[in-house]
């Protein structure tokens, strides 16, 4: 059953939108590969190092 949402899902957006919110291009999905959040390497290093950075700031134990 999930299966098959996910499939419907698939095959209507066939890609997203880049998950940082200092971009937020759509992209596409080719697949064959990992499930991608980001349109490209370079945002999700730079949303990768904000989110360390934020942690940091906030005080990690
Ligand atoms: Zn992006």
């Amino acid at each position: 059953m999930a299966l098959a949402v996910l499939l419907a899902d698939y095959q209507r957006v066939p890609g997203g939108l880049c998950a940082s919110p200092s971009c937020g291009r759509p992209y596409l999905d080719l697949g064959g590969g990992s499930p991608r959040r980001y349109c490209s390497a370079r945002c999700a290093t730079r949303e990768r190092v904000a989110a360390h950075r934020s942690r940091a700031a906030s005080g990690v134990r």
